[in-house]
């Protein structure tokens, strides 16, 4: 292999860079390298190959690429620091919207923006849809979710607000941020009447910190007990997942900034009109409008420019919960829904994978 080789790897592929946790970059030992492939360019072309002792995959795939982009605008800026040499553009991420909306608001957008499935673009038009039917549509997929749970778990209530959260048991995530303060949060509940929250969740087997945030959410299952319903499902997959994101009334989502590339989950949520209580990482800093479109969760940093200070999230969760979300969820029912449907016309016609092609092919194919 020869340089100029090399020149037309890159004239031919764009590489997408995923995470900035480390174990999204794969390193292999040079030698092992050798043994596998039997090609001496590993040593003799440590420029491309890079680095040191070790094959780095990432590196590999940056220098072989004439485009590289990070799956969000923030993701996009974190990867161009962890790589500073390398010019790193940024794709949203998005969600197929077909594949992610559940039966009865399928049915919803073929009444009001036939061909939405085409072009998702036309959801912005859901602005238009009666709140009665958006709500109707949503306490539908609310008890499909139920009737799952009531199978498995506590019996709960399609009259009580309820928090959804569904993700692998990644410690990045922190599943158990809202178990941060457990006396907190019981007082918060019995304040409102009532709370349900229903978790989902694999860790990696090998991930023992991903089993230990398992852990720590059955505890606080157990503590909440006859105060705050806590369902945990098992066997998250596609199927649970699609259940979870059009059941619940508010998607939570509290990863450690800046790890949350994009995230995508919220996305599905609101396809679904259900609005995403959220700390600001990944996609959310492009998709919240404070009140509009959900909640944020510490420090709004899309407007203050500042980095957020992750220490104070749990806090600023249960303020946000109280003031914000409950009060507008049992008393500003109205409000409540609005939220919903801007959800769908804002976030839902936008983070989606057409949007998301369209961008690749303007972006990173045709140049
Ligand atoms: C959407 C989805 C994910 C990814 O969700 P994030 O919010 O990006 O963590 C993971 N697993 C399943 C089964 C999903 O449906």
């Amino acid at each position: 292999m020869t340089y100029d080789d090399v020149e037309q790897v890159r004239r031919k592929c764009v590489f997408t860079t995923h995470t900035p946790v480390a174990a999204g970059h794969d390193e292999f030992p040079v030698d092992l390298v050798m043994r596998v492939l039997g090609r001496l360019e590993i040593y003799h072309m440590k420029d491309v190959f890079c680095c040191g002792d070790n094959l780095n995959l990432t590196y590999l795939a940056l220098n072989l690429t004439h485009y590289v982009n990070g799956v969000a605008k923030r993701h996009g800026e974190i990867s161009q620091q962890m790589f500073a040499g390398y010019s790193i553009d940024a794709i949203t991420n998005g969600v197929h919207a077909a594949t992610w909306t559940a039966k009865p608001f399928q049915e919803l957008y073929d009444r009001y923006i036939p061909g939405w499935r085409q072009d998702n673009f036309s959801l912005r038009y859901a602005l238009s849809i009666p709140g009665k039917e958006v709500w109707e549509a949503h306490i539908e997929a609310k008890r499909r979710l139920f009737q799952h749970v009531g199978e498995r778990g506590p019996g709960m209530d399609v009259n009580v607000l309820t928090l959804g959260f569904a993700r692998r048991a990644a410690p990045y995530k922190r599943g158990d941020l809202l178990f941060a303060d457990l006396e907190r949060l019981k007082s918060i509940g019995s304040k409102v009447g009532e709370l349900q929250i229903i978790y989902a969740g694999k860790a990696h087997p090998r991930d023992l910190e991903g089993k230990e945030v398992i852990k720590r959410i059955f505890h606080a299952k157990e503590f909440l007990k006859g105060s705050i319903k806590v369902a945990y499902l098992e066997n998250y997959d596609m199927e649970l997942g699609r259940m979870m994101t059009s059941g619940v009334d508010v998607w939570l989502n509290t990863p450690q900034p800046p790890l949350e590339a994009s995230g995508t989950s919220g996305m599905k949520a609101a396809l679904n009109g259900v609005p995403s209580l959220s700390v600001m990482d990944g996609w959310w800093i492009e998709g919240c409008i404070e009140g509009t479109t959900g909640w944020c969760v510490g420090e709004n940093i899309r407007l203050t420019r500042g980095s957020g200070d992750p220490s104070k999230d749990a806090s600023s969760l249960y303020e946000k919960l109280e003031d914000a979300v409950i009060p507008m969820f049992y008393s500003d029912r109205t409000r409540f829904i609005d939220v919903m449907l801007h959800s769908i016309a804002i976030n839902g016609s936008f983070f989606n994978t057409q949007r998301m092609v369209l961008q690749y092919v303007l972006k990173a194919y045709f140049i």
